[in-house]
């Protein structure tokens, strides 16, 4: 009797039962990490995203070989590569007589169903665990979520209750609010300082040229000799109690801002390390609540944080799977546009989206706002295919991961499900650009015209979005105000900002 245990490249969870002494000393179990081209390429990734998963899967293997477990790992220029998971399991399976298969439950939907189709093949039983990382558990919220979503702050307050955070000895929300998000939308003039992310500055040129001879596609910057992001797990702890000890103080009040003079302002920079899984959303949590309860975080920020991950990422999660695979089908608004080629190069004049786009190449990170109100804003009012915008999401950030990254994108973003995720698109003006951010300062366009040679195309393509939409957003009751102010505007004026979209839509590529 054999054991096979497959640990996929965003299943490095080292605190997974898996890993227990008891199971690392079974000298039964053949633990498996595959580096393979149906990985790199069903989008084109990020360098550092290729980088970094590769990275992370081969310091992940040496840990467990250090802790005395069988390790086979395959290469991604490995001669017997077969480069898709079921043709080397159905070789392994042959080479090293295993009688068993486990695998840990996949998070994308892709491999998930990739899976369960080929079980027949394998030959052997397989046995599917949980990956024991989320704290909402899937089945359960996928049955809930399959006939209602619920609001996520409904869904947020009941994981409060489970897991026992920020409450009273009633059960109530500690300073008897749910949210705080009021609070939480300033400005950032420079003060106070925000502190720069550590940088781990490993040297990974040789897997850089190890994937670049394989021949692997990828966008953006490597940084190969100075990799950024955390890769191990000792890595990812540091970067928690960095963020805890500089950002998360400030976290709150400028989770909102957007800046030139600082990309990363005060948030964690943890999703990668999250989303593979060296870090447990729970011990995040309780590593910032610990210093609300040192009182070195107000309240407002602790609850905006806890509400990011306890919130936020197991409810997009519960969305994706209650609805997946036909989510990834939906265009509630018929979006039928190309995505501008700027996107791809950022070789654009309106700052905003030069800065976010830049940097995200450089980078492989933008944070939210930057994701939500520039780039996915611009593909919302220009009317962009939700396949197109998707499918650059998932390419250019290194925490990009479907059940993460589409229902954010089609979803939050491009109001794609028609509400399910959100109960309004999240479409903004230039007015919302600059009162969150420098960036209009040093615009090619001008943030308070609607039309003429510089006006700012946000201006005109908002009104012309809602313009257009009106059939189906007028009754909104969140969008009242909006519509109001489009009546009473002068008729004129309407026609101008219409004319002024018109022509800008004729010339994407150009703006
Ligand atoms: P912080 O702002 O410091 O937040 C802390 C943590 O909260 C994050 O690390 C993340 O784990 C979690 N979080 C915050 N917001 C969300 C959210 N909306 N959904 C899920 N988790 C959240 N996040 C991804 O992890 N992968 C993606 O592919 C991704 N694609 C996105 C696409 C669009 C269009 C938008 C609008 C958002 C997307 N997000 C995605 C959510 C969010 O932007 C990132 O999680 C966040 O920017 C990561 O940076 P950070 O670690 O500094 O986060
Ligand atoms: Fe962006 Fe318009 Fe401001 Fe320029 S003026 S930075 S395009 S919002």
């Amino acid at each position: 009797m054999s054991t096979l245990r497959l640990i996929l490249g965003d299943q490095l969870n080292i605190q997974h039962s898996w890993f227990s002494p008891i199971e690392r000393a079974r000298s039964d179990v053949l633990y498996v990490l595959m580096e393979l081209r149906s990985e790199t390429d069903y989008a084109q990734h990020h360098a550092q995203k290729v980088l970094g998963i590769f990275a992370a899967m081969r310091g992940f293997a040496t840990a467990l070989q250090a802790a005395g477990c069988r390790v086979q790992y395959i290469k991604i220029n490995d001669a017997n590569n077969q480069q898709n998971f079921i043709s080397n399991l159905i070789d392994l399976i042959k080479s090293e007589q295993i009688t068993q298969l486990e695998r840990q439950q996949a998070d994308e939907y892709r491999l998930e169903s990739q899976f369960l189709a080929a079980e027949a093949q394998l030959g052997v039983p397989v046995i599917v665990v949980d990956s024991e990382h989320f704290l909402a558990d899937r089945v359960a919220i996928s049955t809930q979520f399959s006939q209602k979503i619920p609001r996520m702050e409904f869904f947020y307050r009941a994981l409060r209750k489970q897991y026992q955070i920020l409450l009273d000895a009633e059960g109530q929300p500690i300073g008897g609010q749910w949210n705080f998000d009021q609070d939480n939308r300033k400005r950032w003039n420079g003060q106070p300082v925000a502190p720069a992310w550590p940088n781990y500055a490993t040297d990974l040129s040789e897997l850089w040229q190890e994937i670049s001879a394989a021949g692997v596609k990828t966008i953006g910057q490597p940084q190969a000799s100075t990799f950024p992001w955390p890769v191990t797990r000792s890595q990812a702890k540091h970067a928690l109690a960095t963020f805890i000890q500089n950002a998360l103080p400030h976290f709150g009040a400028y989770q909102d801002a957007m800046s030139t003079a600082s990309t990363t302002l005060f948030h964690a920079g943890l999703s990668f390390a999250l989303n593979i899984k060296l870090l447990h959303p729970l011990e995040v949590i309780q590593a910032a609540l610990l210093e609300y309860e040192a009182e070195r975080v107000s309240l407002s920020t602790i609850e905006g944080f806890v509400r990011q991950i306890l919130g936020w990422r197991e409810f997009v999660r519960g969305v994706y799977w209650a609805r997946m695979p036909q989510y990834g089908q939906l265009n509630a608004l018929n979006h039928q546009g190309k995505l501008p080629s700027w996107y791809w190069d950022g070789s654009t004049k309106m700052n905003c989206a030069q800065h976010a786009i830049t940097q995200s190449l450089e980078t492989g990170y933008a944070h939210h706002i930057q994701r939500l109100m520039v780039t996915g804003n611009f593909a919302l009012l220009a009317g962009i295919a939700p396949d197109e915008v998707d499918a650059w999401y998932l390419g250019i950030y290194v925490d990009a991961f479907e059940w993460v990254e589409m229902p954010n994108t089609r979803g939050m973003s491009q109001y794609a499900d028609g509400g399910l995720l959100g109960s309004k698109p999240y479409s903004g003006s230039a007015s919302y650009i600059n009162k969150m951010s420098d960036y209009c300062k040093g615009c090619h366009y001008d943030a308070k015209q609607r039309h003429g040679e510089k006006a700012c195309p946000f201006n005109s393509l908002y009104w012309h979005f809602h313009h257009r939409h009106a059939a189906r957003l007028e009754k909104n009751p969140r969008l009242g105000m909006t519509y109001q102010t489009w009546k009473k505007m002068d008729g004129a004026e309407r026609e101008a900002t219409l004319a002024q979209a018109e022509l800008y839509l004729g010339q994407l590529d150009h703006l």
